[in-house]
């Protein structure tokens, strides 16, 4: 259907002018019929102020998203959009001979509802509205295509112009302006079916660190360049940021795409002898008439599992991601009822010495005891609530679970079990933790050496560091936990005051598989020896791992041979029993 086919179908459905032009362009942008009308609804209501016509306002709200006029710092674009607004303006009242406002198009003043009704009983927007949409229709096909000839022409000399921020930001935007277009057409005329294929380089933050963020970049014009090799001129691609990239082709049948598929992966895995590897998540559209956005989220959750998934590095969406999206909105409209109603409460896992073969320790794990749906693990919800920022408010909640814990043991005469707490990273963004924990630690009075804190080793050492020498200097203990488990510099033990390194799980696992594992293991608590550093080995689970890590050095652990994680009042229990043994021995 043409543009104007389209806006002749809004205005029998009676839609306003405004309504049913910008919902002509809408597939255009990757918009939904329901936002584009929300929009131009809202514009409307100051068109029908000022008494312009709103073949004007939905016009240059239709320019607008076409050369993506909304970023205000960027002064080159704004100029080109005033240039054009004023051309379609100059050229629509040409063409209305001068007749501009709504008033006198429709002899109606529509600022005043009374008359607005007689405008609607009338149908006068059908019978009078008409000739300035089919001007406007023509005028921004004219001017979109003049654009879309321009940037065809000008992104090979764009490339050859010296980096610099407009110039990305500009071919950035101009690229997705052109991406979203050619998808959309594809969407709207392609006879063939189409998926969406998104991708990225597993750990590419670590190729950034280890070979320099030129050489990152180097990757990405390298992947774009092999791109251009891979793609027809109906397989569509782009860079969406830093180095995820998305891909949109027909195809015939499965096996098709896969072949597709693998070929992109084969090209892509090789770069100056650094090898790369992809993660690929697939969707395969069903429903054309879905947002464009929907599409690519889908192809997002595929590809973010594709990255968790060890055996296969290519992953088609299916529904069970949905589940996924399902149990996301599960938690988003449950967690601030689970604070308030205390169904968050703290597990304690007891951290024993081998030698002493008695607890030093516990650490506070959380548990959501979820009245319906029964006992929560905090894999199942942490991740969602650190993106959305309420973990913040759960931390400072369990932290003082676990400062009311150390309390209520100090009462029993119990003061020498230190509760160590997980600190998210999200913490060590800003400064406020700092506060709160102190004032926690007055408001109970307990020592400040019984509440410890673990913070998960990450890339970002250099905020860590700033933020755990903070923490440091207000006198806490601190645990680095996860020790690798991923990123494992060897830097941030030297920058970083811990006092104490909780060896990840993988290192128990690996030492028992082979000499390699073992001796890596012998050389880290040498290490850390050396460096002062106190050793904990966490996720002990056999009495072969507690033998090894006594012959090796290493004293103190955690890990379900010795007990899993308890409910509170199991653990104080605990805690009474080994000081009534050794009052009795
Ligand atoms: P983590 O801090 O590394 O905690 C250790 C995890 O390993 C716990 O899982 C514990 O139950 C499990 N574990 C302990 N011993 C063994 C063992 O021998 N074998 C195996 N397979 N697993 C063992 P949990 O309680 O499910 O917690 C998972 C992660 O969630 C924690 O890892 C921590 O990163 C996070 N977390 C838990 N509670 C909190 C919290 O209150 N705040 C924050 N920010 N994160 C938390
Ligand atoms: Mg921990
Ligand atoms: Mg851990």
């Amino acid at each position: 259907m043409t543009h104007k086919e389209k806006t002749e179908q809004f205005l029998h459905q009676h839609y306003h002018c405004s309504q049913a032009l910008f919902g002509a362009f809408a597939k255009d942008f990757g918009l939904d019929l329901k936002t584009a009308f929300r929009i131009s609804t809202c514009f409307g209501g100051g068109m029908r102020q000022g008494g312009t016509c709103g073949c004007i306002t939905a016009s240059l709200l239709v320019l607008g998203m076409a050369f993506g006029f909304y970023d205000s710092q960027d002064k080159e674009q704004e100029v080109y959009g005033n240039q054009k607004t004023e051309e379609f303006i100059k050229r629509f009242a040409q063409g209305m001979d001068g007749v501009v406002c709504c008033r006198d198009i429709l002899g109606r003043d529509i600022s005043k509802p009374e008359e607005m009704a007689l405008v609607r009983k009338e149908g006068l927007i059908l019978k009078k509205c008409p000739r300035a949409l089919n001007l406007s229709i023509d005028i921004l096909e004219d001017m979109l295509a003049d654009y879309l000839k321009n940037i065809k022409e000008t992104s090979i000399e764009l490339k050859d112009i010296p980096e610099n921020e407009m110039h990305r930001v500009l071919r950035g935007i101009s690229k997705r302006n052109y991406f979203q277009r050619n998808v959309s057409e594809l969407l709207y005329t392609s006879a063939e079916r189409i998926a969406f294929i998104q991708f990225d380089i597993q750990k590419f933050k670590i190729v950034n660190d280890l070979y320099g963020e030129k050489f990152g970049d180097e990757v990405l014009d390298f992947i774009e360049r092999q791109l251009e090799k891979c793609c027809n001129e109906r397989q569509f691609f782009i860079n969406l940021r830093s180095d995820v990239f998305m891909v949109v082709t027909e195809y015939k049948n499965e096996r098709e795409l896969q072949a597709f598929i693998r070929e992109l992966d084969s090209q892509t895995r090789l770069f100056k002898s650094v090898k790369l590897q992809m993660s690929f998540g697939v969707y395969t559209v069903e429903d054309r008439e879905m947002e464009l956005r929907q599409m690519e989220d889908r192809a997002a959750m595929a590809r973010k599992a594709a990255k968790k998934n060890i055996l296969r590095n290519i992953l088609f969406y299916r529904e069970q991601f949905k589940e996924s999206l399902y149990n996301r909105k599960f938690i988003e409209e449950n967690m601030q009822a689970a604070i308030s109603e205390r169904q968050f409460c703290i597990y304690l896992q007891p951290k024993y010495s081998i030698t002493k073969n008695e607890i030093i320790g516990a650490e506070a794990l959380v548990r959501w005891l979820h009245p319906e749906r029964g006992m929560i693990f905090p894999d199942q919800f942490i991740p969602v609530i650190e993106e959305n920022g309420f973990i913040k408010r759960l931390d400072y909640y369990i932290w003082e679970e676990a400062c009311r814990f150390i309390k209520r043991c100090e009462a029993a005469g119990i003061n020498n079990c230190p509760v160590s707490v997980n600190v998210s990273r999200i913490h060590l963004r800003d400064n406020e933790c700092i506060g709160i924990l102190s004032d926690m630690i007055k408001d109970y009075s307990i020592p400040k050496k019984l509440l410890e804190l673990e913070i998960t080793e990450t890339a970002d050492d250099q905020q860590i560091s700033m933020k755990a020498l903070q923490l440091k200097e207000e006198g806490f203990t601190l645990l680095m936990d996860d020790f690798g488990s991923g990123y494992s510099s060897l830097n941030i033990l030297l920058e970083t005051p811990f006092d104490v390194i909780k060896l990840d799980r993988k290192f128990m696992i690996n030492m028992m598989l082979s000499g390699k594992g073992r001796l890596i293991l012998e050389q880290v608590i040498t290490m850390a020896d050396k460096l002062q550093l106190g050793v904990l080995a966490e996720g002990v689970e056999t009495k072969e791992q507690v033998e090894l890590l006594q012959n090796i050095g290493c004293d103190q652990v955690q890990g379900y041979y010795y007990a899993k994680p308890m409910p509170e009042d199991e653990f104080y229990n605990l805690l009474l029993n080994k000081g009534e043994e050794q009052a009795g021995n």
